[in-house]
């Protein structure tokens, strides 16, 4: 069983409810790092958004395609997350969609083309924002980077690639410790925010996780 090399939309539906729970776990976690550096509100933004994400969800034609419920997930976000996360947050799942509008499996290759356009989304939205400013975009760009790199290596299957992606995006969202923060609130704090973890930084790694936990799961690993 360790052999499943795709996606279905199925399985990235039941990836949302998945993220939408990992999330509420951390809510508190999540709000606390923000507490440190921002407005400690980041758990909560997140929670409020992936509920409703999941609502809409529930709503839809269960036979939708998986841009189609991306981009649900994009605009629920984007509607209720507020603060800068909603844009961001937003527009990460709503690029993502619109590359594999029509499409009901991701294979690995495709899994990193929906990542390198959330995360072109996330990078615009947010003003042009670059690895090393202490933002979601730590996170995401090593995981990026790890995909691309097992997508054009035969020997790597769909959950190696997932397991990578979600190792990279924990070492990126650490990194984050040690940095001045050069976007958003935090960046208000200058030298005062070294020495603690994005928030941003740690709901992605929360959610890149979650596609690699649900995949080690279906395929019976542990
Ligand atoms: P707010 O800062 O409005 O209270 P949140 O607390 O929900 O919003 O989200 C804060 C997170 O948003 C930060 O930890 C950071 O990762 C991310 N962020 C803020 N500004 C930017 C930006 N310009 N580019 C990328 N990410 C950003
Ligand atoms: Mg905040």
């Amino acid at each position: 069983m360790s052999d499943i090399n795709v996606l279905t939309s199925q399985d990235v539906y039941e990836i949302i409810f998945r993220i939408f729970d990992v999330i509420k776990e951390n809510e508190k976690y999540l709000t606390d790092l923000d507490a440190a550096i921002g407005d400690a509100d980041h758990g909560i933004n997140m929670t409020r958004g992936f509920k409703l994400a999941t609502e809409r969800l529930k709503e839809l034609n269960p036979s939708s395609d998986v841009g189609t419920i991306f981009n649900t997930v994009g605009m629920a976000l984007l509607e209720t997350v507020g603060g800068a996360a909603g844009p961001l947050y937003g527009m990460w799942f709503m690029n993502m969609a619109q590359v594999v509008m029509g499409k009901s499996e991701l294979d690995k290759k495709t899994i990193a083309e929906i990542l390198e356009a959330g995360l072109k989304g996330v990078q615009d939205i947010g003003g042009g924002t670059q690895p090393g400013e202490k933002t979601m975009v730590d996170a995401i760009y090593p995981a990026l980077e790890e995909l691309k790199k097992a997508a054009e290596d035969e020997s790597v299957s769909l959950l190696e690639a997932l397991r990578r992606a979600a190792e990279a995006a924990e070492k990126g969202m650490k990194a984050t410790i040690p940095m001045i923060a050069k976007r958003g609130r935090a960046s208000y704090l200058g030298e005062r925010s070294r020495g603690h973890q994005d928030p941003g930084a740690t709901s992605s790694y929360l959610i890149i996780k979650t596609f690699y936990d649900y995949l080690k799961e279906k395929t019976g690993q542990s």
